[in-house]
């Protein structure tokens, strides 16, 4: 159920109801059969491809673009899936303009990057359309591990246990898997289901239970896990959100963007989702643009996106702040929130500039706001679990962390960036070690 319907200003259906469509369709539409062999062609196949390494999943890449330039996509998708086995997903939502395609050689000599991202979405998306699954079970081990979060990290983590020949029992406390990739997501870069279709399609292994609504806290406590599992998994994301601290933080009509994501990703018509007219976006990350990006989408008129620091600084990539721009969406920096203003609902909300060292300049500005929402960082929210580090769990490079047979990995795990593809990687990997651990195999 969309939030905050009784803000004033703040309603559903801005636009034309045959628009919605068009504003939220697919970012980055599939190339075709042509254009992936055109696009393929490109590629130099390098030795020691500097791709590869900047993939965090480190998927052979001039393999799987070679499979595709001599017409086997369905190869090429395993190339891809034994690596990262959430390759579809990825394929729409990885920076890659960051990652491998900021590496890739043809980006460095012309600014024209081979399309990786395309090309792996072109060859994953004709494999699991097919509904072929490319891998199978191991014969049982007899070990069971309990995983907790279906988000990216634990379904990754979740698989390659499954393979490796492990029951796998996961917990959820939503009613659905895909952690963000589900609720998170800008809905233009994950179209037509493809979150719930990947999570199914992911589960034909075989060997995993998913068990839904059901939280480590509220409803499992860890010691239990430990004791009836022989491994467990934590792989909970990132369940908090930081309050922005200053006077009228909590009037009507000032959100948690994350919140408005969900309920944008969950509705079954756009169209529904109120919108205000002026909507004020704090933050300068992936949320925060998707947010400003989406309210712009859904008919608001004016959106600004505030930032702390200069753009240089800002955590949504060159290209996604650029999308903003393209969308009309003005963006702001250097100015930090000091008031949020109205009767009740919020009205305007008023910012100081400040310098490099963030000091103050002297200087406000107020922007009229009927919808305003914080996307100032995630949190993890959890009691009870292994050591911390930096507000996180804290995990060695093989996600072990401090509680004898407990793992982590994805965003509630310390290092690594905050990112789909790296949550993957992660939960991968502890998978491994899990696997060595349990056969007796590891170091
Ligand atoms: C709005 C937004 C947009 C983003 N866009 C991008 C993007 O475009 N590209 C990109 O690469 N990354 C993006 N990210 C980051 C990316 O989504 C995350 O890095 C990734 O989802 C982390 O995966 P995870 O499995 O660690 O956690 P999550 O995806 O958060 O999944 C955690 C799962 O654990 C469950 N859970 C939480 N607490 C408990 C509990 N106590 N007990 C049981 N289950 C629990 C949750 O319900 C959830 O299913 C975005 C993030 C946000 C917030
Ligand atoms: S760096 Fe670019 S050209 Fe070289 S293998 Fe990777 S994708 Fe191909």
């Amino acid at each position: 159920m969309p939030n905050d319907s009784f803000t004033p200003g703040v309603v559903p259906g801005r636009l034309e109801p045959e628009t919605y469509q068009e504003q939220f369709s697919d970012l980055h539409p599939p190339l075709d059969a042509h254009e992936a062999l055109v696009a393929a062609d490109r590629c130099y196949f390098c030795h020691d491809a500097p791709c590869i390494t900047a993939c965090p999943t480190e998927i052979d890449i001039p393999l799987f673009i070679r499979q595709i330039a001599t017409g086997t996509p369905d190869a090429a998708a395993k190339t891809i899936l034994t690596q990262n086995i959430m390759g579809g997903m990825c394929a729409r939502v990885c920076p890659t303009e960051e990652l491998c395609e900021q590496a890739c050689v043809r980006e460095l000599a012309e600014g024209k990057p081979v399309l990786i991202g395309q090309l792996q979405r072109y060859a994953t998306d004709h494999l699991q359309q097919q509904d072929i699954h490319p891998f199978s079970r191991a014969p049982s081990t007899g070990q069971k591990v309990a995983v907790v979060g279906a988000g990216p990290a634990g379904l990754s983590c979740a698989h390659r246990l499954a393979m490796l020949g492990h029951d796998v029992v996961v917990y959820d406390a939503r009613p659905k898997a895909g952690g963000l990739n589900e609720y998170g997501i800008a809905t233009y870069k994950t179209t037509d289901g493809f979150a719930q279709a990947e999570v199914d399609w992911l589960l034909k292994i075989g060997g995993i239970e998913i068990h839904y609504g059901k939280a480590l806290g509220p409803d499992l406590s860890l010691d239990a896990l430990r004791d009836g599992f022989d491994a467990v998994f934590l792989g909970m994301g990132l369940g908090g959100v930081n309050a922005l601290g200053v006077a009228g933080d909590g009037k009507e009509g000032v959100l948690d963007a994350v919140n408005f994501i969900a309920d944008l990703r969950q509705a079954s018509d756009v169209a529904s989702v109120p919108v205000g007219r002026d909507v004020v976006v704090i933050g300068g990350g992936m949320t925060a643009v998707d947010a400003a990006v989406q309210a712009k989408l859904l008919g608001a008129l004016n959106v600004t996106l505030v930032y702390r620091r200069g753009r240089d600084r800002m955590n949504a990539s060159v290209f996604e702040q650029d999308l903003a721009a393209a969308k009309g969406v003005r963006i702001v920096t250097h100015a930090v929130p000091t008031a949020v203003l109205g009767n009740g609902a919020v009205r305007e909300i008023e910012f100081a500039y400040v310098d490099a060292a963030m000091q103050p300049t002297g200087q406000t500005l107020r922007l009229a706001a009927d919808q305003v929402f914080k996307a100032i960082g995630q949190t993890f929210a959890g009691d009870g679990m292994p050591a911390l580090e930096n507000g996180k769990i804290k995990v060695d490079a093989a996600g072990r962390t401090a509680l004898e047979g407990v793992w982590a990995g994805g965003d509630c795990a310390s290092g690594g960036d905050d990112l789909t593809v790296t949550a993957v990687a992660e939960g991968r990997d502890a998978a491994l070690d899990i696997h060595a651990h349990l056969t007796g195999k590891a170091g």
